[in-house]
């Protein structure tokens, strides 16, 4: 979901895995609750790159982006999506960005792809007309 506003993009990127269980405090074992988070960056900032904002907005536009992470109401443990994964056992490191060299890489080969199917499709129109 996101709306223009100023030259802001307001945008929000709930994770399914907040809502998806309970969560409890590690120190504590109590019930987490869920509080909202939120960042402002530049579209030319590494943050925005993750989230491709430059390609799609330019690197003037400003972000503002609001999560949900977890809170315990005893404690005060507070914890991101990652954190508490980490702390369920259940983190996997995500796999690192492609370089450039490796998105080219890609396109190229997504292309190939493409241009052998459409020439398979070619021939096969033309064989079948010939019949
Ligand atoms: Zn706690």
């Amino acid at each position: 979901m996101k709306k223009w506003t100023n030259g802001y993009i307001y945008e929000s990127n709930s994770s399914f895995y907040i809502f998806a269980k309970k969560h409890y405090c590690p120190n504590c074992k109590e019930k987490l609750k869920k509080v909202k988070a939120s960042a402002e960056f530049r579209g030319d900032s590494p943050e925005a790159e993750k989230y491709n904002y430059y390609n799609r907005y330019g690197k003037n536009v400003k972000v503002r982006l609001t999560w949900l992470e977890l809170e315990c109401p005893v404690c005060g443990c507070h914890m991101n999506e990652e954190e508490m994964k980490k702390a369920e056992g259940i983190w996997e490191e995500p796999p690192p960005p492609l370089t450039k060299k490796e998105r080219k890489r890609q396109n190229f080969l997504e292309f190939l792809v493409f241009f052998l199917l459409a020439t398979i499709a070619v021939i096969l129109i033309g064989y079948l007309k010939s019949r």
